[in-house]
């Protein structure tokens, strides 16, 4: 029997072809470190609505719940945009997510240090390198508080209610003082405490939280600052927490510093050692089906997931070693630059092997 089974969703556009490399890279790993992993496939957006009519099968579900972790692509694609907004391939993912119960959203934002020329902030700022780890409420907040449409002095109106309960807030604010203390002890809680009642519930609880964790280093910054400070001076990060809507905005900004959309992975985390790995890019239908896709992203998160899932830190840390080394070298179309050498999606995955 195999230590581990992973339960893949290769989606659609460039789903199979980049998750297809993440699983070489995987068993690579596993040779290398002495595990070995049993793969599982189901189906998951427009492939799913193809095959059974909806976009989130019962069996798929099933499936990632008895899984030790899942490994996704991405889902989604002109074929399927005429779907009915419950019925599209995107309420798929917002489905699993929801059924796995994954709270917590990490999404890295690092600058490798061969691509630093791909960032849009100088040089001068980025020093090199960049390794922020944004940590984002996924489940609570105002994207599932209470909503709705009413008439306001005889005027059309509408709202959206944010609302956090403490548990909420402990649980995601544990999760990233726990990573901070494995990083630089060093976490920046994220609010809007000066005008939202919700933000002050929040600070108060990542303060008396924080007494659990003497030695991490403690900041709070208002929402408004925190995405000036992530662009002129985005070094003074480690781990930002932050809720569902603050975190949607910023993981945006902070990927996009790394200038690269097809290097970035996530984690989603449920309570326990399950999640789902993902990198944030969508299906690129542009591109499915040329060879040409960038695989890393997938990659990196299949590390993530043998780190925050599988308890293997020594292998997630060979994986990101690899990567850095074979972008010294080679790159896929996106991310090419002159002096190194074109490679296709397929090529790339067997050069982080080989360097593994
Ligand atoms: P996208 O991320 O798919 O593509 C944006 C651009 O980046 C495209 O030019 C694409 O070719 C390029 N790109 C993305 N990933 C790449 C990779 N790994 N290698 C090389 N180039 C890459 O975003 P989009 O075009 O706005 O959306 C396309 C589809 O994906 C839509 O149906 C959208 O709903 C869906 N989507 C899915 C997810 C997900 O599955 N998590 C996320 C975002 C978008």
């Amino acid at each position: 029997m195999a230590d581990y089974k992973i339960v893949l969703l290769k989606g659609d556009g460039i789903g199979p072809e980049i998750v297809n490399q993440a699983v070489k890279v995987l068993d690579k790993a596993g040779e290398k470190f002495g595990f070995s992993i049993e793969y599982d496939e189901a189906l998951l957006g427009g492939c799913a609505i193809d095959a059974t009519g909806v976009p989130l099968p019962d069996e798929t579900v099933e499936k990632c719940k008895n899984a030790d972790s899942v490994l996704l692509g991405a889902v989604g694609g002109p074929k399927w945009d005429n779907q009915p907004g419950n019925n599209r391939p995107e309420a798929g993912l917002l489905g699993i997510r929801g059924a796995l119960g994954l709270f917590a959203n990490l999404r890295p934002a690092v600058i490798f240090e061969p691509l630093k020329e791909a960032s849009p902030v100088k040089d001068e700022i980025i020093n090199g390198a960049l390794d922020i780890m944004i940590v984002r409420e996924l489940t609570g907040g105002i994207y599932f508080g209470e909503k709705g449409r009413k008439e306001v002095n005889g005027q059309p109106a509408a709202y959206d209610t944010e609302m956090y309960t403490v548990p909420e807030i402990e649980r995601i604010v544990r999760v990233a003082f726990d990573l901070a203390m494995k990083r630089n002890k060093k976490l920046t809680s994220v609010d809007k405490a000066n005008v939202l009642e919700s933000s002050r519930l929040w600070r108060e609880t990542v303060i008396r939280i924080s007494k659990e964790y003497p030695e991490v280093e403690l900041n709070h910054l208002y929402v408004d600052n925190c995405a000036m400070q992530l662009v002129i001076n985005p070094k003074q990060f480690d781990v930002i927490v932050t809720s569902n809507i603050f975190g949607d905005i910023l993981s945006d900004e902070a990927s996009m510093i790394s200038g690269s959309i097809g290097m970035l992975a996530s984690a989603s985390l449920s309570e326990g050692k399950s999640g789902l790995y993902e990198p944030i890019h969508g299906s690129a239908p542009d591109i499915a089906g040329k060879g040409i896709a960038n695989p890393l992203a997938t990659i990196l998160s299949a590390g993530m997931m043998l780190k925050y899932s599988l308890d293997r830190p020594e292998a997630a840390e060979a994986i990101e070693k690899a990567v850095n080394k074979v972008l010294k070298e080679y790159r896929t179309p996106d991310i090419y630059e002159e002096g190194t050498k074109k490679v296709t999606c397929e090529e790339m995955g067997d050069l982080v092997c080989a360097a593994l």
